[in-house]
C-alpha cells in the first residue's frame, strides 16, 4: 500500500473498496438458494443446481436451483391462484404494496448495490448511483400507476399470469422494469433472472415477504435458457415479457406464435452515436464514454457505432483516446473504478473472438493501456477506426467495451449510415444546431433518440426498439399497455381501511363544567401557518370554534388582509417547489399520506367531535383523504403534456405548467377531505397554495400543520389562513401576485370572487359547496382538477434546413 507521501507526490488514486461484509454474511447464511414460489423459498424439484460466480474474482458466491418443468409449473400455478384476489384488489391497495417495496429497496440500497456488483462485475459507482436508484424510482412510479390504472385505462384489465425473462446486464433493474408495471396493473408474475446473475432477484423475493405481498403474486424461478423456454411454452401463461438477445427473442416469437399469449420483446442493438462538427466536442467525448464504456459496454442501447463528421473526426478521436486512456479498469467494488469485470468468461471469449476477427487490412484497433487485474474477466476500452459500414464489427452487437468509428460528411449521410443496421433501439445526436439535431432525430429508425445526451432513463418514459430490437415498450404510460388487456377489470372490492387505534387517540378537548367540578383543558388557540411556521394572526384576533351542537371548543386565528399578503409573499418565495421533478413532489405527497394515516385515529376523533358525524364516517373521511393524497402523488409525475400533430417537420410540445401561487378557499363541510381534495392536485402540479380552510371547522386544518411539518413540505409551498372565508377570498381575488383562485362556497361568494379577480385577470374556478360530494371520486377528484391546476404552454420546434 503506498504511503501518504507517495500518494501526494503521484496524485494516484488510493484504494477505496466498498465494504461487502453484510453481503458476505447474507450469502454465508444461504449456501444454496431454492426458487421463490407461492411466497416461500422452496428447493428445486430434482435437486439440480448451478454455481453463481463473482466475475471479478472467479470465486463461487452461491448455488442456485436449476428450474425444471415441475418448478415452472408450480410457480405458474401459484401465480394463477394468486391472480383473482390480487387483480380484484382496489388499485389503492396494490399501490400500497408497491410503495412498501420501493421503501424497502430504498432502505437497503447499499446492500443491493454491493450484491449486484459482486454478482455482475459492474462498478459499484454504477450500481450505487444508477441501477439501484432507478429500481427504486421504478417501484415508486408504478405505485402511482396502481393507484391510477382503473381511471386512466377504462375498459382494460390485467392480462393474467405473466412470464418474465431477464438478462444479466442490469439484473435488478430489468426485474423492476418488468415486475413493477405488471403488479401495478393487477397481474401476477413468474420471473426468471439470468443464470449468471440471479442473486439480487432472490434478495428481492425476501423483500416481497417483508412487504407482506400476498403469496404467489411474485414467483421467481432460477435456471438457464431451458427454464426460460419452459416458461414460454407453459400453456397457463398469458403474457411473455422478454429482454435479451435478438436470437433468443426470435425463438420466443416462434414458440409463442398462435398461442394467444401477449408478447413484448426488448432485444439487442447497435446504436449510433452521431457527432456533428458544431457539437460541444468535450461534452460529446464524455457522452461517448458513457455510451460505450458504461457497464463495460454490456448495454443493449450502448452507443457502439460512433459516426463523426469528417472535418472533426481526427481531432475527436484523439480527444476520445486521451480520455479513454484515463479510465480505470479494475476491482468493481473499488469506488474509483470506471470499468469493472465482464459478466462471465464465456462472454469475454465472445468479445475476444469478435475483436480478433475484426482486426484486418486498413482497420486500426486501439486499446487503452490500463493495466488489467490478473484474475477475473476484464477487457480494456477498445476503439476501431477505418471500419467499413458493412463489416461484422459495424453490424454485430459485440456487447463489450468496443467502439467502432466511422465518418460522414452530410446530415443525410449520417442518417443513412445510422439506419444501416438491422437493429433500432436507440441513437444519440450531438449538434448545437437544434434544426439539424431534430431533423436527424425524426429520420432515425430507433425507439429512443437522445439529443446532446445519452443513456437517459426514467420510469416515466417508454423504452424499447424498432426493427430487430424488438417491440413493445417498458416504462411510463406506454409500458403499462403491455400489461393490460381489453377486458374490464373486475369491480374492485370496497377498500378495507386499517382500523385506527383509538386507544392512542388524544381525548377530545372538553370544556370545564361547574356542575361536576371538572377543570377546563388548557386553552389552545390555533395559529396560522405561513412560510412553514405557525404565526399569530396579524390583528391578534381570533374567533370561536364550536361543535355541531354549539358547544365551544377552542379559538382559531382570525386572518386578515395582512396575513394573506404575508402568506402570498411566502408562497412566491417558495419557487423551488415547482422546479422540483414530479418524482420529488410525489415523494412528499406520499409522505403526507403516510403521516396522516399514522394519525388517523386522532384526526377521526377530531372530525367526529367537531362535525358531530359518526365515528365510522369520520374514519372514512380520514382514509379517503389519505387515498386522495396518494392519488395526486401518483399523478405528480404522470400528468404528461402532449406532442401535437401540427405542421410537417415540427414538434409542438404542449407542456403542463403550474400557475404559481394559487388561492384556495375550502368548503365548510368535509373539513379534511374538502381541504385535501383542493390543495393536493395544486401542490402535485407544482403550485404553491394559500389556503383558507373550512371556516366552520378550521381546527382540522390547523391540526394538519404537524403533518406538514413532518412530511418534508418546504416552507411556503402550503400556507393556511383561518378566518372568514368570504373576506379572505376577496383579498386573494384582488391580490396581484396570486395567479389563480379556486373557490368552493356559495354562489354569491363565487360571483364576488370572479368580479374581484378582474384586476390581474386571474383564472378562477368556482365550485358550489352544496353541489359536490367530496367522498365520490367522480366528483371530488380526477383529471379536471389537474387540468385546472395547470396552464398549457405550446412550444413549437421546427426542424430541418
Ligand atoms: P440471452 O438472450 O442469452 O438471455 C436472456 C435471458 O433469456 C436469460 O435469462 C436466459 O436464461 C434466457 N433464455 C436463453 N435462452 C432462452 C430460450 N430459448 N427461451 C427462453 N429464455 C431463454 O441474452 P443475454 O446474453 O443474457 O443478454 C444480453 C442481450 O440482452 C443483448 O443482446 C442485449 O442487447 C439484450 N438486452 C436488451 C435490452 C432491451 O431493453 N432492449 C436490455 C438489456 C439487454
Amino acid at each position: 500500500m503506498p504511503s501518504v507521501k507517495e500518494i501526494v507526490q503521484t496524485m494516484e488514486y488510493g484504494v477505496a473498496p466498498e465494504a461487502n461484509a453484510e453481503v458476505l454474511r447474507w450469502l454465508d447464511a444461504r449456501e444454496s438458494f431454492g426458487h421463490f414460489i407461492g411466497g416461500a423459498f422452496v428447493p428445486g424439484a430434482d435437486g439440480e443446481s448451478f454455481a453463481v460466480e463473482n466475475p471479478a474474482t472467479g470465486e463461487v458466491l452461491a448455488h442456485c436451483a436449476q428450474g425444471t418443468e415441475a418448478d415452472v409449473d408450480a410457480a405458474v400455478q401459484a401465480a394463477r391462484r394468486a391472480f383473482p384476489a390480487w387483480s380484484g384488489l382496489p388499485g389503492h391497495a396494490r399501490a400500497r404494496y408497491l410503495y412498501a417495496l420501493a421503501r424497502l429497496l430504498q432502505k437497503r440500497e447499499r446492500f443491493f448495490s454491493v450484491l449486484e456488483t459482486m454478482d455482475n462485475g459492474k462498478p459499484i459507482r454504477e450500481s450505487r448511483d444508477i441501477d439501484i436508484p432507478l429500481v427504486v424510482r421504478h417501484f415508486y412510479h408504478h405505485a402511482g400507476w396502481a393507484e391510477l390504472v382503473e381511471s386512466e385505462f377504462p375498459g382494460k384489465g390485467p392480462v393474467g399470469v405473466c412470464g418474465q425473462i431477464v438478462p444479466w446486464n442490469f439484473p435488478l433493474l430489468m426485474l423492476a422494469w418488468k415486475v413493477a408495471p405488471a403488479l401495478a396493473a393487477g397481474n401476477t408474475v413468474v420471473l426468471k433472472p439470468a443464470e449468471f446473475t440471479p442473486l439480487t432477484a432472490l434478495a428481492f423475493a425476501g423483500l416481497c415477504q417483508e412487504a407482506g405481498l400476498p403469496d404467489g403474486v411474485v414467483n421467481i424461478v432460477t435456471g438457464d435458457g431451458e427454464t426460460g423456454a419452459l416458461i414460454v411454452r407453459h400453456p397457463d401463461v398469458d403474457k411473455i415479457a422478454f429482454t435479451g438477445s435478438t436470437e433468443v427473442g426470435r425463438m420466443i416469437r416462434e414458440a409463442s406464435a398462435g398461442s394467444g399469449k401477449k408478447l413484448s420483446l426488448e432485444l439487442g442493438g447497435k446504436s449510433p452515436f452521431i457527432v456533428f462538427d458544431d457539437a460541444d466536442l468535450d461534452s460529446a467525448v464524455e457522452g461517448v464514454v458513457d455510451a460505450i464504456w458504461f457497464n463495460q459496454g454490456q448495454v443493449c442501447c450502448a452507443g457502439s457505432r460512433l459516426l463523426v463528421q469528417e472535418s472533426v473526426a481526427a481531432r475527436f478521436v484523439e480527444k476520445l483516446k486521451a480520455r479513454a486512456e484515463k479510465l480505470r479498469v479494475g476491482d468493481p467494488l473499488d469506488k474509483s473504478t470506471d470499468i469493472g469485470a465482464i459478466v462471465a468468461d464465456v462472454q469475454l471469449q465472445r468479445i475476444n473472438a469478435l475483436v480478433d476477427e475484426g482486426r484486418g487490412d486498413g482497420v486500426d484497433c486501439w486499446q487503452s493501456s490500463a493495466p488489467l487485474p490478473n484474475n477475473g474477466s476484464y477487457f480494456p476500452p477498445t476503439l476501431f477506426t477505418g471500419v467499413s459500414p458493412a463489416s461484422k464489427l459495424a453490424q454485430e452487437e459485440i456487447f463489450g467495451p468496443v467502439l467502432v468509428v466511422m465518418t460522414f460528411r452530410t446530415p443525410d449521410e449520417a442518417t443513412m449510415l445510422a439506419n444501416n443496421s438491422r437493429y433500432g433501439l436507440a441513437a444519440s445526436v450531438w449538434s448545437e444546431n437544434i434544426n439539424v439535431a431534430m431533423d436527424l432525430a425524426a429520420g432515425l429508425k430507433a425507439g429512443v433518440v437522445w439529443v446532446n445526451c445519452t443513456n437517459m432513463f426514467d420510469a416515466a418514459a417508454g423504452f424499447g426498439g424498432y426493427r430487430e430490437s424488438g417491440f413493445g415498450r417498458e416504462g411510463g404510460r406506454e409500458g403499462l399497455h403491455e400489461y393490460l388487456a381489453g377486458k374490464p377489470a373486475k369491480p374492485a372490492r370496497k377498500p378495507l381501511f386499517p382500523k385506527p387505534d383509538f386507544s392512542a387517540a388524544p381525548a377530545a378537548r372538553t370544556a370545564g363544567s361547574a356542575a361536576d367540578n371538572t377543570i377546563p383543558a388548557l386553552d389552545r388557540t390555533a395559529k396560522l401557518y405561513i412560510g412553514g411556521k405557525q404565526v399569530r394572526p396579524d390583528a391578534g384576533a381570533s374567533y370561536a370554534v364550536r361543535t355541531a351542537d354549539g358547544s365551544l371548543v377552542s379559538q382559531a386565528g382570525l386572518g386578515n388582509r395582512k396575513d394573506i399578503r404575508n402568506a402570498v409573499e411566502a408562497a412566491n418565495k417558495a419557487t423551488g417547489w415547482g422546479g422540483n421533478a414530479g418524482h420529488n413532489r410525489a415523494q412528499v405527497l406520499f409522505y403526507l399520506a403516510e403521516n396522516l394515516e399514522a394519525r388517523a385515529a386522532e384526526f377521526a376523533a377530531r372530525i367526529a367531535h367537531l362535525t358531530g358525524s359518526g365515528q365510522e364516517e369520520a374514519i372514512e373521511e380520514v382514509h379517503l383523504s389519505v387515498q386522495r393524497l396518494s392519488y395526486y402523488a401518483a399523478f405528480a409525475d404522470k400528468y404528461d403534456g402532449r406532442v401535437h400533430a401540427t405542421r410537417a417537420r415540427h414538434v409542438t410540445l404542449a407542456m403542463n405548467e403550474p400557475w404559481g401561487t394559487v388561492g384556495v378557499c375550502c368548503p365548510d363541510d368535509s373539513p379534511l377531505l374538502g381541504f385535501v381534495s383542493m390543495i393536493a392536485p395544486l401542490i402535485a402540479m407544482g403550485n404553491r397554495c394559500v389556503a383558507v380552510p373550512s371556516q366552520v371547522h378550521p381546527l382540522v386544518a390547523t391540526d394538519f400543520y404537524q403533518v406538514l411539518d413532518t412530511s418534508d413540505v418546504p416552507g411556503g409551498a402550503l400556507n393556511i389562513i383561518t378566518g372568514e372565508r368570504e373576506a379572505l377570498a376577496r383579498v386573494l381575488a384582488e391580490h396581484h401576485d396570486v395567479s389563480a383562485l379556486w373557490y368552493c362556497g356559495t354562489p354569491e361568494g363565487a360571483a364576488a370572487v370572479e368580479k374581484a379577480s378582474s384586476g390581474n385577470l386571474k383564472a378562477t374556478w368556482a365550485l358550489d359547496q352544496t353541489a359536490i360530494d367530496w367522498r365520490d371520486p367522480a366528483q371530488g377528484a380526477g383529471r379536471e382538477f389537474l387540468r385546472r391546476a395547470t396552464q398549457v404552454k405550446n412550444i413549437w420546434v421546427p426542424y430541418g434546413e
